[in-house]
């Protein structure tokens, strides 16, 4: 009796593999998708400021995003 020694590859959905955040862009005041992480301002005491920004601002603006630098 013959088993198939071979698993087919599981069909999953095939998605980007590019994380998309939905969060509020400070750039242009909105909420888009695909936020990205620019900028932390450590305020010291107390949490620190962090700045989203969306794709089409980082490229507008030349942002480099924090997780890049
Ligand atoms: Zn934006």
């Amino acid at each position: 009796m013959a088993e198939p020694n071979h698993t087919p590859p599981t069909q999953e959905d095939t998605a980007p593999t590019v994380p998309r955040a939905f969060g509020y862009c400070a750039w242009h005041q909105g909420h888009a998708e695909g936020v990205r992480l620019i900028d932390v301002i450590d305020q010291g005491s107390g949490s620190g400021i962090t700045h989203f920004a969306c794709g089409p601002c980082i490229a507008v603006n030349n942002l480099v995003p924090f997780a890049d630098r």
